[in-house]
């Protein structure tokens, strides 16, 4: 097992800012019980039982003034999170008392913990690989149960498992590679080691490229699928969205650090989050004359992955709707007939034309028929061909899955190789890469400045 590394002795506020009533100040480090003893009037903390909590006074070492009344946990390695000594503080004195107790935690001995350095010691200390580290940070973002499902189930380590029976099956290879160069006298190892490599890598490509082809859903699960409402103006797109909207289904996020122009604003169709681009064109205008214009429906249409283009069923098509349906022809498109309840005038041969029929859905956004279709093809354009259930392993970050296209490409050398008759030894070479980019994905083999910067994404007392 991994040995638990030294480091100083961390403090931050652990609980978000705010209205909270109980704040949890985190201590972490070899000194984290001598700190926080030297602020706490209570039982001596080094002579309580680990795990337990303990009734006490923060005071002021220099005024002798109680600061707060607290509640310490008392959590001694190597079981707890950073596999340190832990010591959790919770004040229920609001944020002024909270921060002057974290304060003079950073007075006597503590220093102040980088975001997310408590998980990074966790990791670190072999606590949690990097897949499961990047689960806490989905977590803390997760938009939806199911983006929330996803993470749990890296944070229980399925990716991980996944990469370690694959690096395991190429190291596997790889040894019986090194046994039968020993013998090189005979041709018919070297047959025999090629043709073995040759299953091999056929065999964990496929694995690398299944785990790739759950890379998109994973993505748009954490990011949000970029969905543009377009229309002329009267169709029904203000109203088509409250329905999206609708039962506390919405969700707003105020992008730590952004202004208020780039709200981002989810909504949660059948577990799919929708990231709703420019819908202050569909919500502001409605009693002004309505002036979308084309050019602005093109940037939005440009940025999203998906576009729901609405038309009005009880009206001919109009030159601008022929212009959007052009616009979207080449994008993941529904075409949404509203305005049902209505006597029909739209042209349907004509709209066949362009459109299948398939990609079109007639609704009513008065009545709400056919908004249970809409959102079950919604779902279904976005989950296509993968299983949903839950247990599920979606690949859905960034750097991992730049790092499996990689592997897939060193594989893809390896079979390359092969087939070109390349010498054993340096088929090998791209073999053991792909077996170093994995583990770059669970961090058995990671750089510094990799971990500093992956980790600084975290939120501060994480
Ligand atoms: P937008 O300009 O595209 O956002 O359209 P609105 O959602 O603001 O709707 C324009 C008008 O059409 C409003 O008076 C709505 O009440 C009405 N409307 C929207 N959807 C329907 C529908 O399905 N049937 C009927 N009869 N009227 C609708
Ligand atoms: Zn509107």
């Amino acid at each position: 097992m991994t040995e638990t590394t030294e480091f100083d002795t961390i403090a931050a506020i652990s609980t978000p800012p705010g209205e909270g009533a109980i704040s949890i100040v985190r201590l972490s480090g070899e000194q984290a019980l001598t700190v926080a003893q030297q602020i706490f009037k209570g039982k001596a903390l080094s002579q309580c039982a680990s795990h337990t909590i303990n009734y006490g006074h923060v005071v002021d070492p220099q005024t002798q003034n109680v600061v707060d009344e607290v509640m310490v946990s008392v959590l001694k390695a190597p079981k707890t999170y950073t596999r340190e000594d832990m010591v959790e503080i919770n004040t229920h004195g609001g944020i002024v008392a909270t921060n002057h107790v974290l304060q003079l935690l950073l007075s006597h001995g503590a220093r102040l913990a980088e975001p997310g350095e408590f998980t990074k010691r966790a990791f670190l200390n072999g606590r949690i690989d990097l897949t499961q580290a990047e689960s806490v940070m989905d977590l803390i973002r997760a938009k939806t149960d199911r983006a929330m499902q996803v993470a749990v189930n890296q944070l229980d380590g399925n990716l991980s498992h996944l990469i370690k029976n694959i690096r395991q099956e190429i190291l596997d290879a790889l040894a019986q590679v090194e046994v039968n160069i020993d013998y090189p006298e005979y041709d018919a190892v070297e047959t025999m080691t090629t043709k073995m490599l040759l299953e091999k890598a056929t065999t964990v490509r496929k694995q690398v490229q299944q785990l790739l082809a759950t890379a998109n859903q994973g993505k748009v699960l954490r990011e949000g699928l970029a969905t543009a409402i377009v229309g002329r103006p009267n169709v029904g797109k203000s109203s088509l969205l409250n329905h999206l909207l609708h039962e506390d289904k919405a969700i707003v996020t105020d992008v730590a650090g952004t202004t208020r122009d780039v709200i981002e604003e989810y909504v949660n169709v059948r577990d799919v989050p929708l990231k709703l681009v420019d819908t202050a064109g569909i919500r502001d205008t409605d009693d002004k004359v309505e002036k979308i214009g084309v050019e602005r429906s093109r940037q939005a249409i440009t940025a999203a992955d998906l576009v729901l283009l609405v038309l009005n069923n009880s009206e001919p098509l109009t030159a601008e709707d022929q212009e959007l349906l052009n616009l979207t022809a080449n994008k993941k498109r529904i075409v949404i007939l509203n305005k049902t309840d209505l006597p029909v005038q739209l042209d349907d041969a004509a709209l066949k034309q362009k459109v299948p029929a398939d990609d079109v859905i007639a609704i009513s956004a008065l009545t709400t028929n056919g908004i249970d279709q809409l959102e079950g093809r919604i779902a279904q354009l976005f989950w296509g061909g993968i299983d949903n259930s839950q247990s599920t392993t979606l690949v859905s970050n960034a750097r991992q899955i730049g790092l499996l296209h990689q592997a897939d490409q060193a594989l893809g050398d390896v079979l390359q190789g092969i087939a070109d008759g390349m010498p054993v030894d340096l088929v090998q070479i791209d073999m053991t890469r792909a077996w170093d980019l994995l583990g770059e994905i669970t961090g058995d083999s990671y750089q510094d400045e990799l971990l500093n910067q992956l980790f600084s994404q975290f939120c501060l007392g994480k």
